[in-house]
């Protein structure tokens, strides 16, 4: 424990102000003893202590324009973590939260997220203060040719892969993929993903992340007996994650009964309608409480308050990060949940993930649970790859195996080192141990 605590101090030290980058380096170290303890090795190799600093960290001016003839500046961050298993491969995130401790704790996670999918993409994030709400679409654009001017000499199909997350879509998508194309003169397909179907993006890209993370909790839930079929679920958050979660969980048998968005939740105890949020959401933009008004009878609005409160099965908090403390964790517990998926990034706090281990509720930590999405990216860079586009068939088939794999990787490795079920563990070792092997294999780089 000693050396690990050593390294910790150490990151602590030298990432002051950065809380949820320490949060997310504490939680991969709390799993790490057990590896550290029969693989000295690592250590005697520098393997974590060279883990917690990026291998380059890019801070840049945006400068734009405002429909008022304005001069607007943000800042453009790209954190590019770990290229030991492939090229830096995570997503852009525009938010008015973002600064460098929110990206290089995004950045970290991914890591471990991207070595468990078992395909070949290294770890990084990037994004900017910039919040695109209320930002007409010109703006948008302005904004994004703006971003990629400064981000397109730092990016490659074998370099570092961009997507999406929080805020950065299609539109944002296709606006930087059009800015890089005119900058570079080349149609570099596997320079970003999520693109638009036409133009080299992949079925099921859209809805892989929320569609994996129900996968993952039927997984966990038929180890321990019977699957999502009959049961209940709250869903947390409105955007692409918590939609497609939906969706998936109604297909599996299950009924979702909540979203949210940062004004309220809303509770359809007939299971949402997704049309109705799909319209509100995705087309109109508009907020949750408009779909309690417009599905009428059985639905209703709670302004503030915590989507958690409401008594379900299933939890699948799809948000954002620390969206659920310790407080929720406990009303979860009482109100007799039996696994928690994480759809977003580290949406429970430390507490939280004490709470729902200590009760030994089945939980899916987010590298391992909302791994769809970054998976199915790697398939639309495969795709890109060899000049191919596969059917939603076949692109699906493929994600539910790799959401499987990734369920049997963590309870494997949980086993192994005599923690049965702890996906949190299994999770954090497995993707370590390959990130960790690689880089052994590089010497000291
Ligand atoms: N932003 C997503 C994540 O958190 C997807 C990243 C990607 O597709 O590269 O994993």
């Amino acid at each position: 424990m000693a050396a690990l605590q050593q390294t910790f101090d150490e990151v602590l030290r030298r990432n002051p102000g950065e809380p949820e980058f320490h949060q997310a380096v504490r939680e991969v170290f709390d799993s790490l003893q057990v590896i550290q303890d029969r693989h000295p090795e690592y250590s005697d190799a520098g393997i974590i202590t060279r883990l917690c600093e990026p291998e380059r960290q890019i801070i840049f001016r945006v400068p734009w324009v405002d429909d008022q003839g304005t001069v607007q500046v943000n800042r453009g961050f790209r954190v590019e973590y770990n290229s030991a298993l492939g090229p830096y491969k995570g997503g852009l995130r525009f938010h008015p939260s973002v600064n460098l401790g929110i990206v290089k704790f995004l950045g970290f996670e991914q890591i471990f997220k991207n070595s468990l999918t078992g395909l070949p993409i290294g770890g990084g994030k990037g994004g900017s203060d910039f919040d695109p709400h209320g930002k007409s679409d010109d703006e948008v654009m302005r904004f994004c040719q703006s971003f990629m001017t400064e981000l397109y000499r730092h990016l490659g199909e074998y370099t570092d892969v961009p997507a999406g997350d929080i805020g950065v879509g299609a539109r944002e998508i296709g606006f930087l993929f059009g800015q890089y194309k005119r900058l570079t003169n080349r149609y570099e397909a596997g320079v970003l993903t999520g693109k638009g179907l036409d133009w080299g993006g992949s079925l099921v890209r859209k809805e892989a992340t929320g569609y994996g993370a129900a996968i993952f909790a039927d997984e966990m839930l038929k180890a321990r007996g019977a699957g999502l079929e009959g049961k209940k679920a709250s869903v947390s958050g409105s955007g692409n994650v918590a939609i497609y979660a939906i969706e998936k969980v109604h297909q599996l048998g299950g009924t979702a009964i909540t979203a949210s968005d940062s004004s309220g939740y809303v509770v359809d105890e007939n299971g949402i309608d997704l049309e109705l949020l799909r319209q509100i959401k995705e087309v109109e933009r508009g907020r949750i409480h408009e779909y309690a008004e417009r599905r009428g009878e059985g639905a209703r609005f709670v302004e503030g308050g915590s989507v958690w409160d409401v008594p379900v099965e299933i939890a699948l908090p799809c948000a954002t990060q620390n969206e659920l403390d310790e407080d929720a964790a406990t009303t979860l517990v009482k109100n007799g949940v039996l696994a928690v998926s994480e759809g977003a990034n580290m949406p429970s706090t430390h507490e939280a993930v004490q709470v729902f281990r200590e009760a030994d509720i089945a939980f899916g930590p987010g590298k391992a649970a909302n791994a769809g999405g970054v998976a199915t990216s790697a398939l639309e860079m495969q795709q890109n790859a060899s000049r191919d586009t596969w059917t939603f068939e076949y692109t699906e088939e493929r994600l539910t195996q790799i959401m499987r794999g990734i369920h049997t990787t963590c309870l494997e490795t949980a086993e192994e080192f005599g923690r049965p079920g702890d996906y949190v563990l299994g999770a954090n070792v497995a993707g370590f141990r390959k990130v960790a092997d690689a880089m052994m294999a590089f010497g000291v780089i």
